[in-house]
């Protein structure tokens, strides 16, 4: 916990630093063509610095589930970093799909967002959806035959996740 806090003082520290630096940059010269290419680079930085701090203080943040009306393509659940999880109404209540959207935001949080989704576009372009390895690894509580053949599995009502028949029509 007292490292929680020291950790906070570092970061209020450090911005105090950072707003402190970008009044000074304010008050410069501004005819100062190298100084105001200084400012620029700094200003950019500062910003890209504050949204990885903002994607990153929603990493920690607990997942938020919506329930819509409907999803597209027959999905039944889609996890969308970093917004949340969303869900198909009729689901509701599914422990199962709950847990399969779970292990994707966990995938998420592990990797970051970009690491997150080059690698499950890479794999799905590699493997396609039911091979994606990604996918697999959300498919835990499922047969054998059912992790490799899972799009199969909805629609014929074999899966232990989730029952669909209209599932991935595209
Ligand atoms: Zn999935």
């Amino acid at each position: 916990m007292s490292g929680k806090i020291a950790m906070k003082k570092k970061v209020l520290r450090r911005l105090k630093g950072q707003i402190k630096f970008i009044f000074f940059l304010f008050k410069a010269n501004k005819n100062n063509r190298s100084f105001k290419m200084l400012k620029n680079k700094y200003l950019l930085l500062s910003f890209i610095g504050f949204s990885l701090y903002c994607l990153d203080k929603r990493l920690k943040k607990q997942v938020k589930v919506y329930y819509v009306d409907s999803m597209p393509f027959g999905f039944n659940g889609l996890a969308i970093p970093p917004f949340g999880i969303f869900i198909d109404k009729k689901h509701k209540g599914n422990k199962n799909l709950l847990l399969h959207e779970i292990v994707h935001w966990k995938q998420f949080q592990e990797n970051g967002l970009l690491l997150f989704l080059i690698k499950f576009f890479f794999y799905q372009i590699k493997y396609g959806y039911d091979k994606n390895p990604m996918e697999i690894e959300a498919r835990f509580n499922e047969s054998d035959f059912c992790k490799c053949n899972y799009t199969f599995c909805v629609k014929n009502g074999i899966a232990k996740t989730v029952s669909n028949p209209n599932f991935r029509k595209l």
